[in-house]
């Protein structure tokens, strides 16, 4: 099997792809960049927390239009895991109005993005319709 690593380094592979967030200790505010300090409360403390695969489509916008050689359309969303706001594209959907809503249930999907030179996979994430 090629080797497979991860687009961002907040997407954890393996058996069970799930993503990582970095939760501040005192006011529990979940990012996913790097953070010297907490954008709610300062705080400077912060713990990893896998965060849930499925969530709920939170808000949603269909892009057509973007840089060459990326596809259009596409769905850029927000999708609330259980608390924690995750940015991401909806994939393995038919991105129109008729086929994307707010309140849809969805889960984490990996896809591969490239492969370099010597095989090894660049894996990227969205989310794909729950029982779609
Ligand atoms: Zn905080």
């Amino acid at each position: 099997m090629a080797q497979q690593i991860p687009l961002v380094d907040y997407l954890t592979l393996g058996e069970n792809p799930h993503l990582v967030a970095n939760e501040c200790t005192s006011c529990g505010a979940r990012f996913f960049d790097r953070r010297n300090a907490c954008a709610s409360c300062e705080g400077t403390a912060f713990t990893q927390v896998d965060v849930p695969t499925t969530g709920e489509v939170r808000t949603f916008t269909i892009v057509s239009f973007a840089a060459p050689g990326i596809r259009v359309p596409f769905v850029a969303a927000v999708v609330d895991c259980d608390g924690t706001s995750v940015r991401a594209n909806l994939i393995n959907v038919t991105p129109d109005p008729e086929h994307v809503a707010t309140g849809m249930k969805v889960r984490l999907a990996t896809e591969v993005i490239g492969t370099d030179d010597e095989g090894t996979e660049a894996v990227g994430f969205g989310f794909e319709p729950l029982g779609g």
